[in-house]
């Protein structure tokens, strides 16, 4: 049984060109994205059917081996969509867009992030790693440069001098996260996707992302660990 895919309109292809220059969107303003396509392309419009729309996309995308994925913020737990690139899942992705150094800069911030507690890497430590490259050391301004860039280009996130991986990135990366770093990335218990910025148990490990926390223990005055039932520690978001 041969099922044909839906061919791609107009509305498709102009929905694609925005998320290609945006790389990222929020799920609100796709939403908005999606009607105002379908109406400029007078064609087929209905509110909840953009899931549907995305997978038309997505299938004349598949021999480039690039996809439009969901995934959610860890900061605030909207959807978001956005274009990965399924060809390479390292990040040999970035390597035609960087220099060495700075490749091995974002590798070492990455282990500095991943490894942490809470997600976040301090700028004073990634600057001290800048100064420490194989490839080619950095300086205090250039490298605060290149972090700059990355913020620029949604491979990281910056806060008060704290940098975590941006939306994007996790998104894109999620599968080379979990098999390089297998012992220490794990997956939100709530939601099953990569825990970055996330609280974990004390007592059995298990992780979970702020809003996935917020939701999960909304209204209880006492939480415990979905996991091995020990008090939760930690303040609710
Ligand atoms: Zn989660
Ligand atoms: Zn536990």
């Amino acid at each position: 049984n041969i099922t044909m895919a839906a061919e791609m309109s107009d509305a498709h292809r102009r929905f694609l060109q925005v998320l290609m220059s945006h790389g990222i969107m929020e799920g609100a303003e796709a939403r908005k994205l999606h009607r105002r396509c379908c109406e400029i392309s007078k064609v087929y419009y209905a509110q909840d059917k953009l899931d549907d729309f995305v997978t038309t996309i997505n299938n004349q995308l598949q021999p480039l081996f690039m996809q439009i994925r969901k995934g959610m913020s860890e900061v605030d737990g909207r959807t978001h969509y956005a274009l990965v690139n399924m060809a390479e899942t390292e990040i040999t992705k970035m390597a035609s867009d960087y220099a060495e150094n700075e490749l091995e800069l974002f590798r070492k911030t990455m282990d500095l992030i991943i490894l942490s507690d809470n997600g976040f890497a301090s700028s004073t430590d990634i600057l001290n790693c800048a100064n420490q490259l194989k490839t080619k050391k950095m300086k205090k301004k250039e490298a605060e440069q290149v972090l700059k860039i990355f913020v620029d280009d949604k491979w990281l996130s910056e806060r008060n001098g704290e940098y975590t991986l941006h939306t994007r990135c996790i998104m894109e990366m999620e599968q080379y996260i979990l098999s390089a770093y297998q012992d220490v990335a794990k997956k939100c218990n709530i939601c099953h996707s990569l825990a970055i910025q996330s609280q974990a148990c004390k007592t059995c490990g298990i992780e979970m992302h702020l809003p996935c926390v917020g939701k999960y223990f909304k209204a209880q005055s006492k939480p415990r660990c979905p996991q091995c039932n020990d008090v939760w520690p930690y303040e609710i978001p």
